[in-house]
């Protein structure tokens, strides 16, 4: 979806002072202009391409859920999730058609030990305020979900979660932002920054410099390599992740939910008259971050080709009759998942104290957006204290040996 051109928006150089400089047009680089428009902030946002959410974020999934095992992972979720229940009001678009649909997020297994596992992660997840997730044995899961394999012992299962459309969403936070006075620049990729007594004095880019108060960075999988440019180090590496699209699949069930096998990763939901089909490869190998990451074609086989140890067929057996009738096209997409040591998100300020971070999501940065981007921008500006930021930047990581694939 190419993105307009409009009256806020340029690609002749940037302005020469803002208040708060956001550096990337992804999901995160837009909502946090909003929320800074929204705060009064004289807002000037710089993209290296020629469109918005063309990186990381058209090639992702779209899901959200609550699902999730951290009270901080939850309150952010749900703050999250309320905002997307009101996107158009809040940005000032009433009607806002973001392509929700709550089908719900199903996690199956076919291993007994990981159902029992999976049983005390609800428990556990309801103690924490996960509303309406509940533990399914084999049985009872085929119930609701006719299409899972007769050897799937359990599931976990939240009606309430779903996915939306990431490109409308990122569209709108811009249009939110521009109504409120921000200016987007296209073409305009960030190449460092002046540092004088310990602070950013401007951003400096092919076209131009931006003298301003504050800078955030939010370039998705570049989010590191940019930041380095002030002299600043972040625990983030990038790794490749894709989606398989198959636009007709007549045998994916219209209302199946995200449905995510725990014992292989691999995981679909239907989009269209098709399906999405992903699963981040525990083993990929850190890379450079890039602009255009390439999709490999064996991604195709290694997720649809019954043999394969990680095939979807495995927990939903119809995928097998779609493997033999091998007449459906397909597309891979590819893009970089943007890592920190426990998976979760950098926000607020970095050793830079008017220099800030937004990223570092792993699989979250959609569903995420609107309350990330609103602590990395309070956190930035001082409206929330470091102690009270579970999520900054300088924290102790503990790995979370336990974490989930996605
Ligand atoms: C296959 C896949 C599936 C996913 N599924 C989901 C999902 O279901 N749910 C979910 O919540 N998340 C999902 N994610 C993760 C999600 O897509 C990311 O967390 C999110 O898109 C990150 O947004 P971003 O704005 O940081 O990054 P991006 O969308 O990558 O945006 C970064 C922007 O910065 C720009 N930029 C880079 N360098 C510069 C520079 N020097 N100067 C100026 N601009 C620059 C880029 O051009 C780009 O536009 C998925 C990711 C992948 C790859």
């Amino acid at each position: 979806m190419p993105t307009p051109v409009s009256s806020a928006t340029t690609t002749g150089g940037p302005p020469p002072r803002a208040d708060l400089v956001v550096v990337g047009g992804g999901i995160l680089g837009t909502a946090t202009a909003f929320h800074a428009a929204s705060r009064g902030l004289d807002v000037v946002l710089l993209e290296h391409g020629h469109r918005l959410g063309g990186l990381t974020t058209q090639a992702s999934a779209g899901g959200h859920r609550l699902q999730f095992d951290s009270p901080e992972e939850v309150a952010l979720l749900r703050e999250s999730l309320e905002a997307w229940d009101h996107l158009g009001d809040l940005v000032g678009e009433p009607g806002l058609d973001l392509r929700r649909v709550r089908n719900g997020y199903l996690w199956v297994t076919r291993d007994p030990a990981r159902a029992a596992s999976q049983r005390t992660q609800v428990d556990a997840q309801r103690a924490i305020g996960v509303d309406a997730v509940t533990w399914l044995a084999g049985d009872e899961a085929r119930r609701s979900f006719p299409f899972l394999a007769p050897d799937v012992v359990g599931a976990r299962y939240r009606a309430l979660d779903g996915w939306l459309d990431p490109l409308i969403a990122t569209r709108a936070f811009a249009d939110g932002a521009i109504r409120r006075g921000a200016t987007i620049a296209f073409g305009t990729p960030v190449t460092g920054f002046e540092v004088s007594a310990g602070r950013v004095s401007a951003v400096l880019t092919a076209t131009g410099r931006v003298e301003c108060g504050w800078a955030i960075v939010a370039a998705g999988p570049f989010t590191g390599e940019i930041l380095a440019l002030a002299g600043v180090t972040v625990p983030l590496a990038a790794r490749l992740r894709q989606r398989l699209y198959l636009p007709a699949v007549p045998e994916v069930p219209r209302d199946a939910p995200m449905t995510i096998d725990e014992d292989s990763g691999s995981h679909w939901r239907p989009e269209a008259g098709g399906a999405y089909v992903l699963r981040p490869d525990p083993d990929a190998p850190v890379l450079p971050a890039t602009h255009d990451p390439v999709a490999p074609r064996a991604f195709y086989d290694l997720l649809l080709d019954p043999e394969s140890p990680v095939a979807v067929a495995r927990h939903a057996p119809f995928w097998r009759t779609t493997w033999e009738r091998r007449s459906q096209h397909w597309y891979v997409t590819a893009g970089q998942y943007t890592y920190s040591p426990d998976h979760k998100p950098l926000l607020g300020p970095t050793a830079i104290p008017n220099l800030g971070i937004n990223g570092g999501y792993s699989g979250h940065g959609i569903m995420a957006a609107p309350a990330g981007s609103r602590v990395a921008l309070d956190a930035l500006l001082g409206v929330v204290a470091p102690g009270s930021n579970p999520f900054r930047a300088d924290r102790a990581f503990a790995h979370d040996e336990a974490r989930g694939p996605l």
